[in-house]
């Protein structure tokens, strides 16, 4: 018998003092392929261990194979934090361990994923009734909407930006739609005029909020105003830039979102909230329902005004991810969100400043949340070099992109714990790297 209690304890100690320390470890994993795999049996136990043994071995085992996302040097990507809250409540949806498949299967699971998802509305400014549920990823929200617009249009295809996310050409694949691009202006926004003139026949289009590479915003309202006009589904992809309408200041980022067919956003990325968490709504509800509804004979369809969210994208098993999202909201609060959001941006707009100031250094694009592309002066291989060598020492952890068919980095801030003095020491690492 385990004494969950004791193993409990241990693996909470663990936890706490995981997080009291991860700013200490080295970022980036300096594992090999196999490290991992090769300081563990390859075979099962026969008889079951004590939870101890799963502790002895994330600590000599897993934990150096681990890149510490929840790192406040962590830039790489979109960084995203493993909040307090977030990390307990994901303990007791594992005790809980129900499947929100139907309202029945359990009501609060249902009903508090729909709660949670109309307070973030509230939060972002969104419009009141929009019908939100939860996906793991943004890649399957984008999936969601697609098939939605699909039903009203067979046979069209879909527009998005040179710069949107690879997910939205993924899930168009996996629909057996063509996946069209639309040019982008200097800033990296999708070109409307050029939009114009491909949308006939289109099915859908998605302009980004925050694109991957360099958080550029499409300018929606004017996009909305060609897809009205051809009768095109507009899905937004808020993914990234969505959380910054928590602040009144950048509400922009969702200018026009009112007008969208469907919208997601990722708290998973910069609402402080543990993977996954992935926030669609729409207000054409009733359209994705006829793409996902099914009811078998195993479970009967019911009459009633209760919302069985199995109807509403692939999956048939859900997970009760309401609940965390719900916790981080309700412990943070508006004015915590805002305050975190803001200081991640005017941490970017700090490091920003450093490099205009910094001879050799240069900004690759306009910086108006909390990523900053730069790059020093000279080739894609001397970039590619400082990057390896910063993420090789383990002080800091940055990614690339290619912009105009250069290679340039990207600092990305977004973890909760991330302090100035972490901006700091990344910009260090940065410079020593370049000598
Ligand atoms: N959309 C944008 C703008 C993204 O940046 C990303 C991932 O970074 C995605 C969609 C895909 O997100 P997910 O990993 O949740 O599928």
């Amino acid at each position: 018998m385990s004494d969950f209690r004791g193993d409990g304890e241990a693996a909470l100690d663990w936890v706490a003092g995981y997080l009291e320390r991860v700013g200490e470890l080295p970022v980036a994993s300096k594992a090999s392929p196999g490290d991992v795999r090769g300081k563990l049996s390859p075979f099962p136990p026969e008889q079951g261990e004590p939870f101890e043994a799963v502790l002895r071995d994330l600590d000599a085992a897993i934990l150096p194979g681990i890149t510490h996302w929840n790192h406040p040097r962590f830039f790489g990507y979109f960084a995203n934090t493993g909040s307090d809250p977030g990390i307990l409540a994901e303990l007791i949806v594992a005790a809980l361990n129900v499947n929100a498949m139907l309202w029945t299967t359990s009501p609060a699971a249902t009903e508090v994923e729909e709660l949670a998802l109309d307070w973030l509305a509230q939060l972002l400014g969104l419009p009141e009734g929009l019908h939100g549920h939860i996906d793991d990823t943004a890649s399957t929200a984008t999936i969601v909407a697609l098939a939605a617009a699909r039903e009203l249009r067979p046979g069209g295809h879909v527009l998005t930006s040179e710069h949107a996310n690879f997910s939205v050409e993924k899930a168009a694949r996996l629909l057996g739609v063509e996946c069209r691009f639309v040019p982008v202006d200097g800033d990296y926004r999708m070109r409307v005029d050029a939009l114009a003139q491909q949308i006939e026949g289109a099915a859908a289009v998605v302009p980004t909020a925050g694109t991957t590479s360099t958080t550029s915003v499409d300018p929606v309202r004017e996009i909305a105003a060609v897809c009205e006009q051809a009768g095109a589904w507009l899905h937004l992809d808020a993914a990234y830039a969505g959380s910054a309408a928590v602040c009144e200041e950048f509400r922009w980022t969702l200018d026009g979102a009112e007008l969208a067919d469907s919208i997601v956003i990722n708290p998973h990325k910069w609402l402080f909230t543990p993977m996954d968490c992935s926030c669609f709504w729409t207000r054409r509800p009733e359209v994705v329902f006829r793409a996902f509804s099914a009811s078998p004979e195993y479970m009967p369809e019911r009459e009633g005004s209760v919302t069985d969210l199995k109807d509403y994208g692939p999956a048939l098993g859900r997970r009760f991810r309401g609940l965390k999202l719900w916790a981080v909201l309700r412990c943070y609060g508006r004015d915590g969100l805002q305050a975190l959001i803001r200081e991640h941006v005017r941490l970017a707009q700090l490091f920003a400043s450093w490099i205009e100031e910094e001879p050799g250094w240069e900004i690759a694009a306009p910086h108006a949340l909390s990523v900053v592309c730069f790059r020093r002066e000279g080739s894609d291989e001397d970039n590619a070099g400082i990057l390896e060598h910063v993420n090789r020492s383990g002080e800091a952890f940055l990614s690339q992109t290619r912009l105009d068919g250069r290679l340039v980095l990207r600092l990305a801030v977004g973890n909760a714990r991330t302090t100035e003095d972490d901006v700091r020491r990344a910009w260090a690492a940065l410079r020593e790297a370049a000598v």
